[in-house]
């Protein structure tokens, strides 16, 4: 049995010595202190640089075979280590331990999707335009990658993008969140075991401002792919300039979720469910607004609400908790706004509205009926249990509300009407849509945004390409 709990960054297949410099890690469902970590910064960054470059040469000319092996193998890894890794992410992260044993799966599946994909990285063969040449189409490795990733899945979405970069033949410098960096450790663990050679997955967590800068003025480092909020997205974008790096970038959403009226209501407050209170309404496609037509407004938020109720807030190993805690008291406080702010302009709370009688950051799942256009909620990401409900009257005003966001990742909407089926899909302004479902999340589909949600897709096999550079190759002076 691997020893999975590690408390300091990795470079070049070592685990740093140097414990002078620590912050720590706190769960968040009882404020208790899980470990300290390293704190590394610049100087950090800049060996992992050069391990990271010095290691690409070699990696980039393995057999797409030998790579996906180990891919294949880390994949495997994590599932036989599932319990150890899923007790990592509630101990950091909060979530229930089936949710965490759920994002163990689903982050060892981009492994999977891109073992296989390695193997498959076509180039063409155009027909030419001079006589006496050929064109072909190569994809080569864009280099070494810089991934900076948050904290609502401390897994996956790392496995994410270190899956396709390492099937393209690049090498990666992976800062976690501070905040949840021991998941990231421990998949460490595994991609030694699993056979990845020093220097071709390093990570660097601390002082995320000096490490992202370092990264971002280096040279050597041709790709940034970053999940997080739109603030620091645009930040980074700006920073990636100097330097021309290639970017992806998964940012904030704001989920609008139409219930038609001839809607089955019973599933779509299933599908409501599983959008809205997923890992306590902190994902980037969860559910921001419920729009719901009139006509069935106040059965919607009837079956929702006796669902609602059935949640069961608490720490994450209590058996049949199915919401864990917010992440920070700045989560909580956002939360608060937003619900204060809407019962201001005119909501009204269904159930919940405040914190919860457990104390410290647990929330109670929420709902808010009446919302409107004027409130917070319907322009800023509640990244909470906080389940507004607006109301309409027409498909067009339903599509105009919500495309109203400055945002585009995900929407979903409700209906058994094939011809409004297509019109409203096509009309919505997102990367990402569910028709009367509520989950979309998987490896084998394209997983990103538009407008300020971002760019760049993961997952599928679009997710490689954002890892390659295209080379085109005239061959002349043939007979
Ligand atoms: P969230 O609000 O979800 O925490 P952030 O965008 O702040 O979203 O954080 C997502 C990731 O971005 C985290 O790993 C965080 O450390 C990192 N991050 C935040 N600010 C910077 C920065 N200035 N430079 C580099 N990384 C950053």
């Amino acid at each position: 049995m691997l020893n999975l709990k590690k408390n300091t960054s990795f470079i070049n297949g070592q685990w740093l010595m140097s414990q002078t410099n620590t912050y720590p890690v706190f769960n968040p469902a009882n404020a208790q202190e899980v470990s300290q970590v390293l704190k590394c910064g610049a100087e950090e960054t800049e060996q992992a640089i050069v391990a990271a470059d010095h290691a690409l040469a070699t990696w980039k000319t393995t057999l797409a075979a030998e790579r996906s092996q180990v891919l294949r193998r880390w994949g495997e890894l994590m599932l036989e280590y599932r319990q150890q890794l899923a007790e990592i992410l509630v101990e950091e992260q909060g979530k229930p331990l089936a949710e965490a044993l759920g994002e163990v799966a689903y982050a060892a599946s981009f492994f999977e999707w891109f073992a296989e994909e390695a193997k498959r990285n076509y180039g063409d063969i155009i027909p030419t335009f001079k006589a006496q040449t050929k064109i072909m189409v190569t994809k080569e490795p864009v280099g070494v990658v810089a991934a900076i990733t948050p904290w609502n899945f401390p897994l996956a979405m790392v496995t994410r993008k270190v899956a396709p970069a390492l099937a393209a033949g690049c090498t990666m410098i992976l800062k976690p969140s501070e905040e949840t960096p021991l998941s990231a450790f421990a998949l460490a663990v595994l991609a030694e075991q699993a056979g990845v050679p020093a220097g071709v997955f390093n990570i660097v967590s601390g002082n995320a401002i000096e490490i992202g800068k370092t990264l971002q003025s280096s040279e050597k480092v041709k790709k940034i792919s970053f999940t997080g909020s739109t603030a620091t997205g645009k930040l980074l974008m700006r920073q990636a300039a100097d330097t021309l790096k290639k970017t992806s970038f998964e940012l904030g959403g704001n989920a609008p979720f139409i219930v038609f009226e001839d809607a089955d209501l019973e599933a779509a407050v299933q599908g409501a469910m599983a959008s809205k209170y997923r890992n306590t309404g902190q994902t980037c496609v969860c559910v921001n607004r419920f729009y719901i037509h009139e006509k069935v407004y106040e059965s919607f938020i009837e079956l929702l609400s006796a669902e609602v109720k059935k949640l069961k807030v608490g720490q994450g190993f209590v058996d049949g908790v199915t919401q864990g805690p917010l992440i920070n008291q700045a989560a909580i406080t956002k939360v608060q706004r937003h619900i204060d702010d809407a019962l201001a302009k005119g909501g009204s709370i269904v159930t919940g509205g405040k914190p919860h009688q457990l104390g410290g950051l647990f929330y109670e799942p929420t709902i808010i009926q009446h919302a409107n256009d004027q409130m917070l909620v319907a322009h800023e990401e509640t990244f909470g249990p906080v389940a507004a409900c607006f109301s309409f009257a027409s498909d067009e005003e339903a599509i105009a509300l919500a495309n109203n966001t400055q945002y585009g990742l995900s929407a979903y909407f409700y209906t058994k009407d094939l011809k409004r089926t297509w019109w409203v899909a096509e009309q919505l302004q997102v990367g990402m849509v569910g028709i009367n479902e509520g989950i979309i999340s998987t490896a084998v589909a394209p997983f990103g945004g538009v407008k300020e949600s971002g760019f760049g897709r993961e997952g599928s096999k679009y997710g490689l390409e954002e890892y390659q550079n295209i080379k085109y190759i005239l061959l002349g002076g043939l007979a």
